[in-house]
């Protein structure tokens, strides 16, 4: 049996760069690498998967809350990666722990943890049941040196905790924070969201 694998990690962690990088040790082997990431996700084209700092790959795979996996599709890899993972359906996770015993291919998936409300994204929780290696991806706070475990979201430059739970967005929308900042912003926001609020490095 194969492992799976769940790659975590907040905002600017470099998940995806992370990914990249694997992909590539793979195939300068000869070895045969299948990129999966959820349909959802098309902030950067629908089919690519790009990291903040240039590096990306075309996807071959997508895939979204209704796409049953066939094991037999997935014979002959040598592994599976998948970026965004956060995004994928519990049921898509069922189905990519079964082909790490059938037939037996590792599954190294990449995703957020929470969401911008510290909540578990559903694929996050499946993850965390199922995995058998759950590895952080590091990154320190945007305004200290602790390790960001939150995800800050900005609507305008004013920290939120509104909003749904999906809503992809680019660089300037979210923050990886530690707690410490998290807390101080969201507390503040929570209590009267105004527009002058503005962030203090402690
Ligand atoms: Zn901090």
């Amino acid at each position: 049996m194969a492992k799976l694998y769940f790659r975590y990690g907040t905002m600017d962690s470099a998940k995806s760069m992370n990914l990249l990088a694997v992909a590539h040790n793979y195939r300068k082997q000869g070895k045969r690498v299948l990129l999966v990431k959820p349909r959802l996700d098309t902030r950067f084209g629908a089919a690519k998967i790009s990291s903040r700092c240039g590096l990306e790959a075309d996807a071959d795979l997508l895939l979204d809350g209704e796409t049953a996996l066939d094991p037999a599709e997935f014979r002959n890899l040598d592994c599976v990666l998948v970026d965004e993972a956060q995004f994928l359906s519990p049921q898509v996770i069922e189905d990519l722990r079964r082909i790490t015993v059938d037939p037996g291919v590792p599954v190294i998936c990449y995703g957020l943890r929470t969401d911008f409300r510290t909540k578990l994204f559903p694929g996050a929780q499946r993850l965390m049941e199922l995995a058998d290696r759950i590895e952080e991806v590091k990154v320190t706070c945007q305004y200290c040196q602790k390790k960001a475990i939150c995800n800050l979201r900005f609507v305008n430059g004013t920290p939120t905790v509104r909003g749904p739970q999906i809503q992809l967005g680019a660089d300037e929308h979210y923050a990886p924070v530690c707690w410490n900042h998290y807390d101080e912003a969201t507390r503040s926001v929570a209590i009267e969201q105004s527009g002058s609020f503005a962030l203090r490095p402690s």
